[in-house]
């Protein structure tokens, strides 16, 4: 397709609510939705439901629900309709009828009557002519089964009144099938190995083919952007724009998204036995009811989750790696989505989640904090929380563990870890300890450090003999941060009673 100058992009996301938004969906959404911002275009969330069959419950709500959380906006949606409605397949039915004519009066589309045991029955017969191989319905085979081509008029006639039928797309061996792929180049078909693909089926409902085809027509839509599973579709797509004399738009291809170890497509399975979630927000499966966790609910902020996701598959062509939502916007374009899969790497997630935490102003951290407190159980001053949230901001990997990751300095210690203090304490401490309380007691917290040097090199100590006392006396493990952020955080008051306060061994 080529873009007249004054033609807006339109792209769409278009999936059949057939479970929750997993992030293979996301992704394909993100992309289509960064493009069409990219062009100062629109995008669409169109539902293709026409398969009836697969549709599970509430899957709709939480593919809406999945994209606002993105913060991915919909420009026209079932729930704000732009001009192109109704933007569920189910409720335009009579679209397809009417588009389905022309195609049967320019000799595109064919009626059959087959029954199923008339196919099965020819696939039988096929197979045993050929190998074990069925043929498909298609050019050689449909003169031998019972359609329109070889039926009389009235035949036809009749048959449309009693027997059930489907409508089949009718393709011809010659038919050129190419066309040109953003990611992946001149793609070209044998128009001989494409079966005459089902248009309609005998409920009326048109299959996906049709209804995307005709869809992303009349929708204007100019550049589909789909997942690599579409790809071999598209060659009964072209032919039906054909059929039409419509201009196809442009294809988009995405590449998988793989398992981390990159040996095929990441699944749900693979995901659960990995342990990270697949879809966007956590979901109730509606016949099961098992439980799936979300990004959304493992703790990812929308911002990073969009970050990494934008970057498995596509970069800018350069090292950045922290995008928000607008640069990717600026940034975006199809030439630099990769060819080949993405591989998944969750601890990589991780990190853009940490990114994007310590960007954050310490009072988001603060109002977490405080809105998970034990008030009654805190121990350390209003004031001081905010030592506390600077301290620990940088080592957290989900918001939500600020309110836990220092509980032994927030709250009484409740594991002192006496067994490593028992190696390492010594009597001979104490007098040190002694003055190490006072120095607390009289030094700003900005000379803490240099005086408590000089004071350890005084008392003729080693920094590793006595700091991991001072720590378990501070907080009751050897770990975390340093002992004088730990001494800021808890206020004189509380480090000095903990440093008196020597287990008894
Ligand atoms: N309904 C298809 C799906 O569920 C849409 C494919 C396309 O974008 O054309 O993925």
């Amino acid at each position: 397709m080529t873009l007249k100058e004054s033609q807006k992009v339109r792209t769409r996301f278009a999936p059949s609510p057939t479970g929750p938004l997993h992030i293979g969906g996301l992704r394909t959404a993100l992309y289509a939705y960064l493009y069409a911002k990219r062009h100062q275009g629109d995008f669409l969330l169109r539902i293709e439901d026409t398969d009836q069959n697969r549709l599970v419950e509430g899957s709709y709500e939480i593919i809406v629900e999945s994209l606002k959380w993105c913060g991915i906006n919909l420009d026209e949606s079932p729930e704000n309709p732009g001009k192109f409605g109704p933007y569920i397949q189910s409720q335009r039915k009579e679209i397809y009828q009417k588009e389905i004519q022309k195609l049967l009066e320019n000799g595109s589309a064919y009626y059959a009557f087959d029954s199923e045991e008339e196919i099965q029955a020819f696939r039988e017969r096929t197979k045993s002519e050929n190998n074990g191989f069925s043929l498909p319905y298609n050019f050689q085979t449909r003169n031998t089964m019972k359609n329109s081509l070889t039926m009389s008029d009235r035949e036809v006639a009749e048959a449309i009144k009693t027997l059930p039928y489907v409508i089949r797309l009718k393709i011809d061996a010659h038919n050129d099938v190419s066309f040109y792929d953003e990611i992946r180049g001149e793609m070209h078909f044998d128009a001989a190995q494409l079966d005459d693909r089902v248009l309609m089926k005998s409920d009326g409902m048109p299959t996906y083919h049709f209804a995307n085809v005709v869809d992303d027509h009349l929708m204007e839509i100019t550049h589909v952007i789909r997942g690599e599973e579409w790809l071999n579709s598209t060659a009964h797509h072209i032919l039906l724009y054909k059929a039409f004399g419509w201009e196809p738009p442009v294809f988009a291809h995405l590449p998988l998204i793989l398992k981390p170890e990159g040996q095929g497509k990441l699944s749900k399975r693979d995901a659960e036995a990995a342990g990270f979630p697949i879809y966007c927000v956590a979901w109730q499966n509606p016949s099961t009811l098992e439980i799936s966790d979300g990004y959304r609910e493992k703790g990812f902020l929308p911002e990073a989750f969009i970050n990494f996701m934008a970057l498995l598959g596509w970069n800018d062509g350069t090292e950045t790696e922290i995008m928000n939502l607008e640069t990717l916007i600026k940034r975006f374009s199809l030439d630099r989505v990769h060819k080949s899969g993405a591989k998944f790497n969750y601890e990589k997630a991780l990190w853009f989640n940490q990114q994007y935490i310590l960007n954050l102003p310490d009072e988001k951290l603060l109002e977490e904090l405080e809105g998970h407190l034990d008030k009654n159980r805190c121990i350390i001053t209003s004031e001081n929380l905010i030592h506390y949230v600077r301290t620990y901001k940088p080592r957290i990997q989900f918001i939500s563990e600020i309110s836990s990751i220092g509980d032994y300095l927030l709250y009484p210690i409740e594991k002192m870890d006496l067994e490593t203090f028992g190696k390492k304490w010594s009597p001979d401490f104490l007098s040190y300890i002694q003055e190490f309380t006072a120095l607390i007691q009289n030094t700003a917290f900005e000379l803490l450090e240099e005086a408590n040097k000089a004071l350890i090199n005084s008392h003729q100590l080693k920094m590793g003999q006595i700091m991991p006392i001072l720590r378990l006396l501070l907080s009751g493990t050897t770990q975390g941060p340093s002992i004088y952020e730990q001494i800021q955080i808890l206020g004189a008051k509380n480090a000095i009673q903990r440093l008196n306060e020597i287990p008894k061994i």
